[in-house]
């Protein structure tokens, strides 16, 4: 599918070479990893010295302490408590991840400002019996001021990182992840109009799903395009043949939009009229709607045609 191949890359959002310059910095963080700090063969070691049995630590079978590390977008956080939160992420390699970020609501807190929504962050965590527990986070991105400081920037986010919670765990895959990173770093760097990229991000994330619009050849009887009429429930882009009575015209620049949105075409998009814009908006936001279980009920809340 042609679609599912524009996708393949996050090129279009500018993500490969920032990301790719992230990555030394992950490795660089090695040194709070758990072979060398806190790890199960420093302390049995130690505790060998003295001639004291290995620790046995809950969860672990083996007497090691069962934790992992990634690379994660903060999503949402709810308040547990006093002052801990739970995290909801999407990880680079462990899919969604539902964490307790303990003690992160007191001002003391070593990490809390790295675990808000849209940050992206190196963690570590102790995997629990129901939820993880966040040991450590260093922060990879922080987005966060740079976008909730404009309204639209703020509301287009937010509408991402819900789309990204609605992925089941076999969508969660490292390509969500990064283009969800991508879609971030350009909306916090304002490169383009915020609705535009929300609009970029929300078709190749359902594409990456296995939901990619038809936007040529009709999505119906694949009779070759371009056509003139889209319908959400069909799939698509659909033919005159095909079209159910009362489907709504779509005009030649709109549907030559959506291509350009899907495909990363920066330059056709930012060209784009406003009236375009806002009927492609409209027609992503019905696709979503009708594809994403639940919807995406932030959508309301973006602007349509907005300022960068
Ligand atoms: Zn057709």
């Amino acid at each position: 599918m042609s679609a599912r191949t524009a996708v393949g890359g996050v090129a279009g959002f500018g993500v490969r070479g920032r990301h790719a310059a992230a990555r030394p910095r992950a490795a660089a963080c090695r040194r709070s990893s758990p072979q060398r700090d806190t790890g199960p063969g420093r302390i049995s070691r130690r505790r060998a010295d003295r001639g004291i049995p290995p620790l046995r630590l809950p969860g672990g079978d083996n007497g090691t302490v069962p934790t992992y590390r990634d690379e994660v977008v903060i999503l949402r956080t709810h308040k547990l408590g006093e002052a801990d939160r739970i995290v909801t992420a999407l990880s680079r390699r462990n899919g969604k991840i539902r964490a307790v970020a303990k003690g992160v609501r007191r001002t003391s807190s070593r990490f809390g400002s790295r675990l808000e929504p849209f940050m992206v962050a190196d963690v570590q965590l102790y995997k629990g019996r129901s939820l993880d527990i966040v040991q450590q986070a260093e922060s990879l991105g922080s987005y966060g001021a740079d976008i909730v400081a404009h309204y639209d920037r703020y509301t287009s986010a937010h509408a991402m990182v819900e789309a990204a919670d609605r992925l089941n765990e076999a969508e969660a895959t490292p390509q969500q992840y990064l283009l969800l990173v991508g879609g971030l770093r350009a909306l916090a760097k304002g490169e383009h109009a915020s609705r535009s990229l929300l609009d970029s991000y929300l078709l190749r994330a359902m594409a990456l799903s296995g939901w990619a619009p038809g936007l040529h050849d009709c999505a119906r009887c694949g009779r070759p395009g371009p056509h003139d009429w889209f319908v959400a429930q069909i799939g698509g882009m659909v033919c005159d043949h095909c079209a159910p009575a009362g489907s709504a015209r779509v005009a030649p620049q709109t549907s030559s939009l959506l291509r350009s949105l899907m495909a990363g075409e920066w330059s056709e998009v930012d060209a784009a009229s406003a009236g375009s814009s806002a009927a492609a908006s409209g027609l992503i936001a019905a696709y979503a709607q009708w594809h994403l279980e639940r919807g995406i009920r932030s959508l309301v809340h973006v602007p349509a045609g907005d300022p960068r």
